[in-house]
């Protein structure tokens, strides 16, 4: 194993942050699987998640059986696990700014479009490798303004060449679900298989630019601009895995998840063996945008009608709000057949809070498809 400390841009006096990067297996020599946890920082599932993979790594390395070098980032937002309000952790957001730390990565295609034109060709594998050295030299040239940009630059660097990238988070509460692009959902599959995810969401473009998302896009945005002029592959396998929901920590729970990502790894021949058999995948994957949001239309106490993870079908009862000034009640029902597959943890809500989501398998939203 080699470790990397990768220092970021310091925001203010006797401030200095980094990233750890552990690197096993073959490094340096080729193909390149990434692996980071906790991006949102206040994800402590992830994390253990991530803590415990790091044995099998050991362990694999010493057997010599990673094919790939494996590269992992087991506390990925160094600076929102610093944010502590009142003695809670609050690491989805930069308190300064209110930027959510999985928004709006930069997709370089123009700058990298430029940098290879005249450089491409027929050899599909050559052009793979013409983009991912172009694209680190936009990534080296990339002066950040902020500490922010500087982890968000940090993390790309780390990830951009490499053929799988698995970014693990988790949602307030909820069931295993993953987020992928359309362009790569077979390669995914058989890790939505693996781990027993109830809900597979994929999603061209959610106009989020999510870490996974925009390292998904760079490629099918090339694959636009040259329109079959040359061939360009899918070069990035991006996959969010939201491991249940926060306070599901336990190592049963962590370790049936990092068990379920080595299997993966060695179905794609990252890792030498013979991989499990692939169970059965658990509901069909669906569109983001099929999607059912449940908002509150008024205040009051919140009670759940069905456990999260539920199968519920169109017209179930989802939510009571109950006014506990007149004790009425108004109940939320979904519209979608599908699992509610997470929900905030909040129990009194006001108008216009969100409150969970029903996958679905016909797309009814627009625009902007990932919330705050
Ligand atoms: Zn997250």
């Amino acid at each position: 194993m080699e470790h990397r400390e990768h220092v970021l841009l310091q925001a203010t006096h006797g401030s200095r942050r980094h990233i750890d990067s552990e690197h096993y297996g073959p490094v340096g020599q080729g193909r390149k699987i990434y692996i980071q946890a906790a991006l949102h920082a206040d994800e402590i599932p992830a994390m253990l998640v991530a803590t415990l993979l790091r044995r099998h790594l050991v362990a694999l390395e010493k057997a010599n059986r990673l094919q790939h070098e494996i590269v992992l980032v087991a506390v990925a937002n160094p600076v929102g696990l610093s944010q502590y309000v009142m003695g809670a952790l609050s690491g989805r957001f930069e308190l300064g700014s209110g930027r959510n730390y999985n928004r709006n990565f930069p997709v370089h295609h123009q700058q990298i479009a430029r940098k290879i034109e005249g450089a491409l060709g027929q050899d599909i594998d050559r052009n793979r490798e013409v983009i991912r050295s172009a694209w680190r030299e936009c990534l080296d040239d990339w002066q950040p303004m902020d500490e922010y940009g500087s982890l968000q630059r940090t993390l790309m660097l780390l990830a951009h060449d490499a053929d799988v990238v698995l970014d693990l988070h988790c949602s307030r509460e909820a069931s295993m679900h993953v987020y992928t692009g359309e362009e790569v959902w077979a390669d995914v599959e058989p890790l939505s298989r693996y781990l027993g995810a109830e809900v597979s969401l994929l999603a061209k473009d959610s106009e989020g630019y999510s870490f996974d998302e925009a390292l998904c896009l760079l490629w099918t945005r090339l694959q636009g601009l040259f329109d079959g002029a040359f061939p360009i592959p899918n070069g990035t396998v991006a996959v969010t895995v939201e491991h249940r929901g926060q306070r599901d920590v336990s190592y049963e729970l962590a370790e049936q998840d990092a068990a379920a990502i080595i299997e993966f790894l060695i179905h794609r021949g990252a890792i030498e063996g013979q991989p499990a058999p692939l169970p059965a995948l658990r509901n069909p994957a669906t569109p983001l945008s099929g999607s059912e949001q449940f908002y509150a239309g008024s205040a009051g106490i919140l009670v759940h009608r069905v456990p999260v993870g539920s199968q519920v079908q169109a017209g179930q009862a989802l939510f009571d709000i109950v006014d506990p000034t007149t004790g009425e009640a108004t109940t939320i029902s979904s519209h979608n057949t599908g699992v509610l597959y997470m929900r905030r943890e909040i129990r009194y809500v006001k108008p216009g809070d969100p409150l969970g989501r029903v996958s679905g398998p016909v797309p009814i939203r627009t625009g902007k498809l990932l919330g705050a």
